[in-house]
């Protein structure tokens, strides 16, 4: 099934479960930038809360706000019971720690899954895994290559392959060209998310039964969006760039707020 496809009927399935809901669940996004790309993720976040009937608000500060008024923002929130999830988005200016602001969200309201002591999966690898549950990939036993190693892609996709038994190696921009064609040779799924146009290409060799995610955004020389992946690879399913990952990063959000108002 398309991702496009998947998303829409996970969406009908949540808009259903809401409407049961005596309470809308509230998801506060707090922006302390007017950054192109933050806008437009803020935008995407809004729409799919009025879509699916959740309560979706965001409180945008100035770039001027200190450390101190944000973090008693969070404070504010992470005390408001009608408040169920909080994400602070990123990136946030220089003058304020990311780390300290990460850890002051309540790891109960904490949907974006990014504070240590989290009960929610980070969305972008619990899109990625649900979407490949319902495609049928049998994780167990299967070797999964995961490119890149940030702490909100690479990391926690890692560890949830890892935690579906699969065999993980994770590659980074220290592996070697040999090493990355072996092991890229050997994958039953590649995950891959650097932020490098067409990293993975025809030149390398695939197993014609893989399955690859593309995870990157690049902004090309034509002004479009395109992946880390080059597409129509010789392989058995390849998310596209747009229309992939980015939405069920999305609709995972959503999920998790649901989670957190349960
Ligand atoms: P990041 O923090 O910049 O990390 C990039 C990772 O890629 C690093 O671990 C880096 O290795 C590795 N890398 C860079 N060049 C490489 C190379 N030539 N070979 C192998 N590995 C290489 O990026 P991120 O936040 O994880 O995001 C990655 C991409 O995914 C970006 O394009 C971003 O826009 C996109 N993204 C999309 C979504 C979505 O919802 N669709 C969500 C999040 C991110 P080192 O650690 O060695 O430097």
């Amino acid at each position: 099934m398309e991702v496009r496809d998947f998303v829409i009927k996970r969406k009908e399935e949540i808009r259903a479960l809401v409407e049961g809901l005596e309470r809308k669940p509230c998801l506060v996004i707090i922006q302390v930038n007017d950054d192109p790309a933050s806008n437009a993720y803020v935008r995407g976040k809004l729409k799919d809360g009025a879509e699916l009937g959740l309560d979706v608000r965001l409180d945008k500060l100035p770039e001027t706000t200190s450390e101190e008024e944000l973090l008693s923002r969070v404070k504010q929130y992470n005390e408001d019971k009608n408040v169920d999830g909080l994400i602070v988005q990123l990136p946030l200016p220089r003058h304020i720690d990311e780390g300290k602001v990460k850890l002051a969200v309540d790891p109960s309201k904490d949907v974006d899954g990014f504070h240590p002591l989290t009960k929610f999966v980070p969305c972008t690898p619990k899109g990625i895994v649900e979407y490949l549950e319902n495609e049928g990939f049998q994780f167990q036993g299967k070797n999964a290559v995961v490119i890149g190693r940030s702490n909100i892609v690479g990391k926690p996709m890692a560890k949830l392959l890892l935690a579906h038994n699969c065999n993980v190696v994770q590659l980074h921009s220290k592996t070697s060209e040999e090493d990355k064609r072996f092991y890229l040779a050997h994958a039953d799924l590649i995950v891959c998310a650097t932020g490098r146009l067409y990293l993975l290409n025809s030149t390398y060799s695939y197993k014609p039964d893989a399955y690859i995610v593309d995870v990157g955004m690049n902004r090309g020389d034509d002004g479009k969006l395109h992946g880390d992946v080059e597409p129509n690879l010789p392989v058995k399913l390849q998310t596209p760039v747009p229309g992939g990952v980015g939405l069920l990063t999305r609709l995972a959000l959503m999920e998790n707020l649901l989670e957190a108002a349960k």
